[in-house]
């Protein structure tokens, strides 16, 4: 028991499908490392388009008895899953860091939210009412009613390695659909001991299968498969379009959760202090690996020198290191493509004339880490504009009036989340329903709950998760004439 988990059978390196557990047909495997210490620690299998098929396979056959089943019936085993993964939260949490980086405190908020997808959708299950709609004939009868959309898919991100899976899965098994999940190949294990929950949660072979391997293989098949019926992806906007159009010859449904670049937008009249434990809030976690991070403060004139003060002083405060270790609120980064990416967009910055407040560097530690930053005299023309950034950096423009905060705002292609800290009512209605944005967080750097729809629009994607809309993506309406009366 390598990683001192507690229960060691939480650590699977086969992957699941039909309720068995298998390797690769050639043994083939991928490699699992800690970001922070750069270990193996452990090895998953490669699979590849045929184990691919038989996912899809496993989860056609498996899909009329569990559409079948009551609401409340599947309601009970989702009840299962979820009060399994309070219970090991500690060891899931664990995992998550090993394979993730983020500090452990951050991870055991993760298996937490995670979990509560999956409660709030059994919950909800039991709640897909249809309509009965007023007849304008006298001899008809007219009726919607909802029903699951099949078999379906998910592609899910390495940020969030537990949440991002129970987000898409939890909707769809209590919708009464059946599904084949492809993890990120960096954080397969948090994925795989999901799996060995919901085996012990008593739901049937098939339902729920997880293959890990070559995305593009594997994507490939769960694209182009007549059989399945619909694609949940979280990730970038540029694997995400491809997908979309890999789709497009079945015509599948699809819910999209695309990149961001959010701005945070601090007005004159907002209180400073809150608005700078929000940027903190809103911006570090998860290293600043998160879609809905802020990408771009911006400031108003009066207030910004005050604002980045306070900001870079809360910023000098943060302890970077293995998030293993107490009192670590800053890990690594995911791999050393990210930490170079940093390092180009402030490199860009500061040939353009922005300068550098705190950080700005990797950090002493080596490997991974990198120095939490803030940037300031960043204007539109800098890469940090439009490209998400997906690390620690704050980078702050400065803005002289309200309509020049919502158009730069606006000019992204991006409409994902944003963020405002203003004490103006009349303001806050106005530019909450000004910012071409899915989410608004209003004095608040923290947006994210199961009860809530999450979304974007323009091109951060497709579809809603979470909250009572969540269910809808995963049924389809019929409709229902009854004639003769
Ligand atoms: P990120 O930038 O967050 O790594 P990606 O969009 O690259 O986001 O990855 C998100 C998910 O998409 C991961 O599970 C990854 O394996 C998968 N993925 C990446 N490229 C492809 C592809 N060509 N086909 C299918 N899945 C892919």
């Amino acid at each position: 028991n390598p990683l001192e988990l507690s229960d060691a059978g939480l650590l699977r390196q086969h992957c699941y499908v039909d309720g068995q557990w298998i390797a690769a047909d050639g043994s083939a495997s991928l490699d699992v490392h800690n970001p922070a210490t750069g270990k193996l620690i452990a090895q998953v299998p490669l699979l590849g388009a045929a184990e691919t098929q038989r996912a899809i396979r496993a989860a056609e056959h498996a899909l009329p008895a569990w559409k079948r089943k009551t609401a409340a019936e599947r309601s009970r085993l989702l009840q299962n899953w979820f009060q399994l993964l309070l219970q090991h939260q500690e060891d899931l949490a664990r995992l998550m860091t090993l394979e993730q980086g983020k500090p452990l405190a951050e991870s055991r908020g993760e298996i937490a939210y995670a979990a509560s997808f999956i409660e709030w959708f059994a919950e909800e299950g039991k709640r897909a009412y249809g309509d009965v709609i007023p007849s304008p004939f006298q001899d008809r009868r007219l009726l919607a009613i909802k029903q699951p959309v099949g078999v379906c898919a998910a592609i899910t991100p390495w940020n969030f390695p537990s949440a991002m899976i129970t987000r898409k899965a939890a909707p769809a098994l209590a919708a009464g659909c059946t599904i084949v999940v492809k993890p990120a190949e960096l954080t397969p294990l948090s994925a795989l001991a999901l799996a060995v929950l919901a085996e012990r949660a008593g739901i049937p072979a098939g339902v729920f299968n997880v293959v890990t391997g070559d995305p593009v293989a594997i994507g490939g098949e769960l694209t182009s498969s007549p059989v399945v019926q619909k694609l949940s992806f979280t990730g970038s906007t540029e694997v995400g379009r491809l997908l979309m159009a890999q789709c497009a010859p079945t015509i599948k449904k699809l819910s999209l959760e695309l990149g961001g670049n959010a701005p945070f937008i601090v007005f004159d009249d907002a209180d400073v202090d809150a608005a700078v434990k929000g940027a903190i809030a809103s911006k570090y976690r998860n290293t600043g690996q998160t879609c809905v991070c802020s990408n771009r403060f911006l400031v108003q004139a009066g207030i910004h020198d005050e604002f980045v003060e306070k900001l870079a002083q809360a910023v000098a405060l943060m302890q970077v290191g293995d998030g293993m270790e107490d009192g670590v609120v800053q890990g690594p980064l995911i791999n050393e493509a990210a930490v170079q990416k940093v390092e180009r967009l402030i490199a860009d910055v500061q040939k353009k004339g922005g300068r550098i407040a705190i950080g700005g560097k990797r950090h002493a530690l080596g490997g991974l880490w990198f120095e939490p930053t803030v940037l300031t005299g960043v204007t539109p023309d800098m890469d940090v504009a439009r490209q998400e950034i997906f690390g620690p950096v704050a980078p702050v423009f400065k803005f002289q009036d309200e309509q020049q905060a919502i158009d730069m705002a606006n000019d992204t292609e991006f409409g994902l989340a944003a963020y405002m800290y203003s004490n103006d009512m009349a303001r806050i209605w106005r530019v909450s329903e000004a910012l071409e944005y899915g989410m608004v967080g209003i004095n608040t750097g923290l947006i994210s709950t199961e009860v809530a729809p999450f979304g974007g629009i323009k091109n951060s994607g497709l579809g809603r998760e979470g909250s009572r809309h969540g269910l809808d993506d995963y049924l389809e309406l019929k409709y229902l004439a009854i004639g003769g009366l």
